[in-house]
């Protein structure tokens, strides 16, 4: 009884972080778009596999989901399996980490995006990665 109940609430869980940040991704891409910014989506061959990837300006954003991330205003602990999500969530910071750490030695930009930053500011967000274009630009 207690496995069913908790199985159902983290899958309860995983689709209303999964939908949220898709959608959250696809109002960030429109507005990149629309701002004339031309990028690549979810590239295999890139550490972490970037939500979205500026290749020749050598710019990775990753948009982080507030719940899976960590966020330290939004994380909720969920009450049961505590174990499983502390764990997991500790793995997946430590991932982000490392993934920083990976591009910054390739010379790689990282920008990482918060779900709430995107949700609160989504023009600030474009802006954030224009901006971070075009200082790239100017250096070279
Ligand atoms: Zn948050």
């Amino acid at each position: 009884m207690t496995n069913i109940s908790s199985r159902e609430q983290r899958s309860q869980i995983m689709r209303s972080v999964k939908s949220t940040n898709t959608s959250l991704e696809l109002r960030l891409r429109k507005v990149l778009w629309q701002g004339g910014l031309r990028y690549r989506l979810y590239i295999d061959s890139l550490p972490g596999k970037p939500d979205i990837t500026f290749k020749r300006r050598k710019l990775a954003v990753f948009v982080d989901s507030c719940f899976f991330h960590g966020c330290d205003i939004h994380l909720r602990r969920p009450k049961s399996n505590q174990d499983y999500w502390n764990a997991k969530i500790a793995r997946n910071i430590q991932r982000d980490q490392a993934v920083n750490a990976q591009f910054r030695d390739m010379g790689w930009r990282v920008i990482r995006l918060w779900e709430h930053e995107i949700m609160a500011d989504v023009e600030g967000c474009a802006d954030r990665i224009q901006s971070t274009l075009l200082i790239g630009t100017q250096e070279k």
